[in-house]
């Protein structure tokens, strides 16, 4: 018998989580922490849906917390098996998820100082979460592995962010074979520093796919390099500062990756660029380890082997570094995290710098409802930071084409790059528009079989 049943990312984006049991043997596809509203983020996660000494091989397909955040928990309660990933995805997993445990902890004291009684613990510390690393075993791209008896994994590029895999699983359950694929999260074509997404081609008997963009089309890359150059252009020319909120991992590289790119074809003036986030600095150690993932089509990659050194960038760790950037005279591009200006430094920089008319605050990344960043990005006139009313005189704008999620083009395009259509699909990894949206994509491809699982629904494949 061969069972899959879907655990999160089920009619949602964030927890993926699902399994697949073969012949006694059970598998579980991604271990990641839901988010969200803050009660019933910490419910979902706090009650494991399965009897975790059942599990017998883990695969993450890649680090992004949203794939990777339960795994210091299973940890904790007790789980010895092997969780197989890729290199890059291992190291990346040994910064973000210790820092993930080290905010857990942050806001459960914030919350108790705060006065909350019957608080629950933190779900796991940053010391359980460095316990991880320590049971991953590596496996680079298109290297098959039998990873259980009966069960062979192979991992392909997605193309989504650094070490980012799609999923080949073929199973062999006494004599009964399916070729199973997990597409993981899908990149886009031409992303910076990394390849395209390669689609595992070969009959998949059963496809897993993730449908985040499946009802959007982003702008080009080269569109978004394009407004970059010219916001940064017209910024400096005024005199201003460009503060740029960024996710730690990923964004901020391809941010430095794309300005170093700009200013050694001189489409930018001279100006400093400012990475002022330790997590970011620490990620962009690991990048420099990985450059067999790196894409060598891309010309800057070719032309030099310090991709992320360069005279203009200055990586800031510490605090007073931090704070002494305030002030700053004269023009200069500031990345901060966090992405959705929630927390971090990027909160110090924009209380100093929305009041002044010439700076810029330049969105490159999703902003969630009720965050921060989605209330300047919808033309707040003031905001409250630590307390304190500011007003917002600096220009906000946003540039879309840099997103990590192929477009709904993209995701069809991959799809049929599997060749022959899937005999049998699950859309996840998605609300419910875009899981409908993925699927009706999929019967257009002439899948037949085409099913939107609800959590904790189970199928035999
Ligand atoms: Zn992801
Ligand atoms: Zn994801």
């Amino acid at each position: 018998m061969i069972r899959l049943s879907f655990w999160g990312a089920a009619g949602e984006v964030t927890g993926s989580m699902h399994l697949l049991e073969v012949g006694g043997k059970r598998v579980l596809l991604d271990c990641g922490l839901f988010q969200g509203r803050r009660e019933e983020a910490r419910t979902k996660n706090a009650n494991f849906p399965l009897d975790l000494g059942d599990v017998d091989a883990v695969i993450l397909s890649h680090a992004h917390i949203d794939h990777s955040g339960r795994l210091p928990l299973l940890v904790k309660h007790g789980y010895q098996g092997t969780i197989f990933c890729t290199p890059a995805t291992r190291d990346l997993c040994s910064i973000m998820l210790p820092d993930a445990g080290f905010i857990q902890e942050k806001d459960f004291e914030f919350l108790k100082k705060r006065g909350h009684d019957g608080l629950a613990e933190p779900l796991y510390t940053s010391s359980d979460a460095t316990r991880v690393p320590d049971l991953m075993v590596t496996v680079p791209y298109e290297r098959p592995l039998e990873i259980v008896p009966g069960v062979k994994l192979t991992f392909t590029d997605a193309g989504h962010i650094l070490g980012s895999a799609s999923v080949v699983l073929e199973v062999d359950a006494a004599g009964r074979k399916r070729r199973v694929v997990f597409s993981g999260d899908i990149g886009r074509t031409g992303l910076p520093i990394i390849r395209d997404p390669k689609p595992p081609a070969g009959e998949a008997d059963v496809l897993i796919i993730e449908s985040t963009y499946a009802n959007r089309t982003h702008e080009s890359v080269a569109e978004a390099q394009a407004l970059l150059a010219k916001s940064v252009v017209t910024v400096a020319r005024r005199g201003g500062k460009i503060f740029i909120p960024s996710f730690a991992v990923g964004r901020a590289q391809e941010l430095i990756y794309e300005l170093h790119g700009l200013a050694r074809d001189a489409k930018i003036p001279e100006l400093p660029i400012y990475v002022d986030s330790p997590l970011a600095v620490n990620a962009t150690d690991v990048f420099r380890l990985h450059p067999e993932v790196f894409d060598r089509g891309e010309r800057l990659i070719r032309e030099t082997d310090e991709l992320f050194r360069f005279r203009l960038v200055k990586y800031v760790r510490s605090v007073d570094e931090s704070k002494a950037l305030n002030g700053l005279r004269g023009p200069a591009i500031i990345i901060a995290a966090s992405g959705m200006v929630e927390s971090g430094r990027i909160l110090h920089h924009l209380r100093n710098g929305l009041g002044d008319h010439r700076n810029l605050v330049l969105f490159v990344g999703f902003q969630a409802s009720y965050t921060l960043g989605h209330r300047l990005q919808s033309g707040a006139r003031e905001v409250r930071i630590f307390g304190e009313l500011v007003p917002v005189r600096a220009e906000v704008a946003t540039i879309g084409g840099y997103s990590a999620h192929a477009d709904r083009g993209e995701l069809g395009r991959w799809a049929a790059g599997l060749g022959p259509r899937p005999r049998r699909a699950f859309t996840v990894h998605g609300e419910a528009e875009q899981l409908e949206a993925m699927a009706g994509l999929l019967r257009e491809l002439d899948v037949r079989d085409v099913d939107v699982p609800r959590f904790g629904q189970s199928f035999e494949v």
